[in-house]
Parts: C-alpha cells; sequence; structure tokens
C-alpha cells in the first residue's frame, strides 16, 4: 500500500521544480469520438513538450532535485529515446554533461535528436537491458547521476503532475486513460489522481506484442519478454526484474489494463493525423485507439496523448491508407 497523501505532496513539489522546464499542456475536445462515445472525449495534448514528450516532467523533477541538493556533476541514462531526449534537454538548460546509453535498434531519428541536444551517446547492446548495465557503469566510473526512465520516485511524480493539471483542466474527468510502458507515468497520473478524486476510472493502454506490465501484473511479479516490431516502439522494454516501484503502483492505482492490436495503432494515428490535425507517435495513439473501440463507458474521458517523436513518413503512408479506407467506405458521389 502506498501512501497517497505522501504521493500528492511529491506531485505538488514537482510542479514547481519542472515549471521552467516543462509546459502545461493543452486539452482540446474530440469531436468526432465525443460523438462516437456520447460523452465528452479530451486530448491532454503532451505532444507540445519540448522534446515532443511529457518524459521531460520526470527527468526535470529527478535533475531538479538533485541539484537544489548540491549533488549534480553529470548525468547518465538509458533509453528508448524520449527519456533520453528528455534528460539531455534538461541537463544542457542546467549547463551539466548528459550521457545517453541506448542500443543498437533505435531509430535513426532519435539517435540524430540526441546528438543534437548535445548529449554524449553510446550505443551499445541489443536491448534496452544491455543499456541500462552501461549506464550503471559509466554512472559510478564518472560520479554521474543516473536518471531511470520510471522506476524512481522523483520521475513517478514528475509525471503525475500531468493528472494534477487535467483535474484543474476538466474538473468533472470520469475516465482517464494512459499508455503502458515501464509504469512511471501510469503509477504518477493513477496516485495523483486516486489522492485527489478515487472515483476517477483510471486505464492503462498497451500494444498487444510485448506489453511487459501487462504481463507482470497479471502473473504477479516482474517478467522479460522479446521485443517484437511495434509502431508504439517508446512502449517497448522491460519493467527490470527487480521493479521497486512502478508494478506495484499500476497494480494499486490503474483500474483496467487493456491490449490494443498493431492495425488498431496504425488507424488510429491516421485517424488522428486526418480526423483531428494531430500528429503523434505509435505509443500515444494506444490510447485513442482504446477510444475507438466505443467501450469506454465512463465519460467525460481524458486520453493522454504522449509524444510526437515519429517519422514523417510513418504518419503520411498511415494518413494516406485511412482516407483511402475512409473513401471506400463513404465514397464520394
Ligand atoms: C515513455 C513513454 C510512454 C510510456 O511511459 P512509461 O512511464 O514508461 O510507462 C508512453 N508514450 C511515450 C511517447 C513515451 O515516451
Amino acid at each position: 500500500m502506498q501512501d497517497v497523501d505522501m504521493w500528492h505532496r511529491a506531485v505538488g513539489e514537482a510542479r514547481l521544480r519542472i515549471a521552467d522546464y516543462a509546459a502545461r499542456t493543452p486539452v482540446v475536445l474530440s469531436d468526432p469520438l465525443s460523438g462516437q462515445l456520447g460523452h465528452p472525449v479530451w486530448f491532454k495534448c503532451e505532444q507540445f513538450q519540448p522534446m515532443g514528450a511529457f518524459k521531460i516532467r520526470g527527468a526535470a523533477n529527478a535533475l531538479v532535485a538533485l541539484r537544489d541538493c548540491g549533488q549534480l556533476l553529470g548525468a547518465v541514462t538509458y533509453s528508448t529515446g524520449n527519456h533520453g531526449l528528455a534528460v539531455a534537454c534538461v541537463a544542457q538548460k542546467l549547463g551539466i554533461p548528459a550521457i545517453i546509453c541506448i542500443s543498437r535498434h533505435v531509430p535513426d531519428n532519435k539517435v540524430a535528436a540526441l546528438r543534437a541536444r548535445g548529449a554524449e551517446i553510446v550505443i551499445d547492446g541489443e536491448s534496452q537491458d544491455d543499456a541500462h548495465v552501461r549506464a550503471e557503469q559509466l554512472a559510478q566510473e564518472r560520479d554521474f547521476a543516473l536518471i531511470e526512465p520510471f522506476d524512481d520516485p522523483d520521475v513517478i511524480a514528475g509525471q503525475g503532475t500531468i493528472a494534477a493539471e487535467i483535474l484543474e483542466q476538466v474538473p468533472d474527468v470520469a475516465q482517464v486513460v494512459v499508455p503502458v510502458s515501464g509504469g512511471g507515468l501510469a503509477a504518477g497520473v493513477g496516485v495523483e489522481l486516486k489522492a485527489q478524486r478515487p472515483d476517477v476510472h483510471v486505464v492503462g493502454v498497451s500494444m498487444e506484442g510485448g506489453a511487459v506490465m501487462y504481463e507482470s501484473l497479471k502473473r504477479g511479479f516482474p517478467v522479460q519478454m522479446p521485443e517484437s516490431p511495434t509502431l508504439a516502439d517508446s512502449l517497448q522494454g522491460g519493467i527490470g526484474l527487480d521493479n521497486r516501484w512502478t508494478m506495484q503502483m499500476v497494480g494499486e492505482f490503474v483500474d483496467e489494463m487493456i491490449l490494443v492490436s498493431e492495425t488498431e495503432i496504425s488507424q488510429a494515428m491516421g485517424f488522428l493525423a486526418v480526423e483531428e490535425g494531430i500528429v503523434v507517435e505509435g505509443a500515444a495513439a494506444v490510447t485513442a485507439a482504446w477510444l475507438r473501440r466505443g467501450e469506454a463507458l465512463s465519460g467525460p474521458a481524458v486520453a493522454i496523448l504522449t509524444g510526437r517523436n515519429v517519422d514523417g513518413t510513418v504518419v503520411a503512408s498511415l494518413m494516406a491508407e485511412y482516407t483511402g479506407t475512409r473513401l471506400q467506405h463513404n465514397p464520394i458521389p
């Protein structure tokens, strides 16, 4: 059992710490989804954050907390992309060096963006786990702070600031839909919602292939799973076999876990771009994919759109595909 009030205070402190680094992102109403579901559906637009994803919140909270204790020589992390970008961005603003360890499989557009942020990039190993080991070594060698991507109280509290904003922006919210990978986002958002409004229904969504948190919760202990290719590449990776915080918190504060297929994710990305003028990566579109099924009963609902770091050619082809399918079903006379 977590001390919900303690977490609520930590989220309040995080809001003050991250104010100079992260944006208070807007919420926008979705006309098509509100019409389909019969209650208002809002998007919480974290894709507009600096570096294009909500990860800036957790990274800023963790780094500024360490800076305020006077313990910060530099930052090192391991990441499939967005967390690494966020650490690099905040480190640059704080004037300290950053080292990012990534596996060979991180897409080229993300590697280029990391380099552009002045971070030192170490490409090593086949998986996030290999990159993790390397990051721990480097943190030891150089006496830098290792900033965990999700399983850390300051990172979780930083991500929880999204929920505090949602409660101000949509005060009558009844359901919040959140993508789940390592679970830092879902843990922070879940605990802050339960602290302030325990009646809000919290839904976590992952992709069908490699939903590690989903499987771990089902079995009752952290599992490892092979990675399979997915449009939701930011949701890939394990939860850590020695998971300390997020698995227990997601189990306690997320009411329902949903898996969506690759087809649903690609259609949701096309839908968001064509119908809503919103370009997001697959990891963000899983929330819209779930809502598009029409099974989300409680409303008003808020879907967190977590990031926009996706190759433009991918979005372009999904838009063309979506438009083609729509024309088949509703031919122009
Ligand atoms: C990291 C990330 C997620 C998942 O967050 P977790 O805290 O790992 O569950 C979702 N969407 C995007 C775009 C991300 O970068």
